[in-house]
């Protein structure tokens, strides 16, 4: 439920509904808009009915919540969430650009790659140390060492990281490293991952499953909050269909649809949304016309030399030319509020 506070409401009204709330054993949780403060009640239903709150002083209506999910929900939050990494934000009209490689392949590749990102004006590197393949034989990620290739090249070119964390123990040492941990697609669901992200005390980016809908994927976004942590990046990634020309089918519908049902903000991946290098630019464009909050691309300084993920890599220059494009339409779009 949520306890809608009249506009003007004060500090001692507020208090007191929470009191109330409190004493029955429940949990508030309190957001403040610039017109009015809303509180969100979480626990056990029956208690809840049965407060007085309606007749509170201060209160001007109390709503449902329907959604499974409550602290993520639109209904719980006054305003949008920004989520401020290390004094960027994502969220609330600008335009977070994370790029870079698929996985971190060298110091030297790294490098290359960072220096491209940044003077393509990206706030974020990307790339992974430790990656989801889906054959064992596969590359999977020079892992520790890949995490200080990381740590180097975002401090050389004051970029802030985002790299993939795939299991519990390893939460902390990559928490250690990167400004925001990522969830993959492979893992949306898998729970207690989500709950070890919830509490490590740095922003997430949960990545759409490739099967999962809408509303799972807000649920799981519901397990990180529920640890304490409201800094979720939702990440559209393409989602798998009987279409086999793309690698997965972009949902931009999903950018819509995950702004108006919660408070959290939304970037695209059109890299593994479409798998097709040709694809990336129309689709970051349609992304910005969806009114993403940011994109995620992979980017690298040699594409055909890539050891995982080459075909859907830009190098230099198409980033440089997507760049150019993204910004004029978000100019275009959203005003001078653009590139943070
Ligand atoms: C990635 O971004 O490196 C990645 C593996 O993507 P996804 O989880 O969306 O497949
Ligand atoms: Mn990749």
């Amino acid at each position: 439920m949520v306890v809608v506070m009249a506009p003007g409401a004060t500090k001692a009204q507020i208090e007191e509904v929470v009191a109330v709330v409190e004493g029955a054993g429940l949990k508030a949780h309190l957001s403040f808009g610039d017109q009015r403060t809303v509180i969100g009640i979480i626990g056990d239903k029956t208690v809840m009915m049965d407060l007085p709150l309606a007749g509170m002083s201060g209160v001007e209506k109390l709503l449902k919540v329907t959604a499974s999910y409550k602290l993520i929900s639109r209904e719980f939050a006054a305003r949008d969430h920004v989520v401020w990494v290390d004094g960027v934000p994502v969220g609330g009209g600008s335009m977070a650009v994370m790029a870079g490689p698929c996985a971190v392949e060298s110091r030297e590749q790294l490098l290359e790659a960072a220096a491209i990102v940044k003077a393509q004006g990206a706030q974020f590197l990307r790339g992974g140390a430790f990656k989801p393949r889906t054959s064992p034989y596969s590359f999977q990620g020079l892992e520790q060492k890949g995490l200080e290739f990381l740590a180097e090249a975002g401090e050389k070119y004051g970029l802030k990281i985002v790299t993939e964390v795939m299991d519990e123990g390893n939460v902390s040492r990559i928490a250690e490293t990167s400004h925001v941990l990522q969830i993959g697609a492979r893992n949306m669901q898998n729970f207690a991952l989500l709950r070890a992200v919830g509490r490590a005390g740095k922003p997430v980016l949960l990545k759409r499953g490739m099967c999962g809908t809408i509303d799972e994927w807000l649920n799981a976004a519901e397990y990180i909050a529920k640890e304490g942590n409201m800094d979720i990046i939702m990440c559209e990634r393409g989602i798998r269909t009987f279409e086999t020309y793309t690698r997965n089918t972009l949902d931009l519908s999903a950018v819509v649809a995950v702004k108006e049902l919660s408070c959290l903000p939304v970037i695209v991946d059109p890299s593994h949304g479409t798998g097709l290098r040709k694809m990336v630019r129309p689709m970051s464009l349609a992304a910005v016309g969806a009114g993403a909050d940011g994109l995620m691309i992979e980017v690298h300084p040699e594409p055909a030399k890539a050891l995982s993920d080459g075909p859907q890599s830009l190098d230099e220059q198409g980033f440089a030319s997507l760049m150019k494009e993204v910004n004029g339409l978000t100019t275009l779009l959203r005003g001078e509020n653009r590139l943070q």
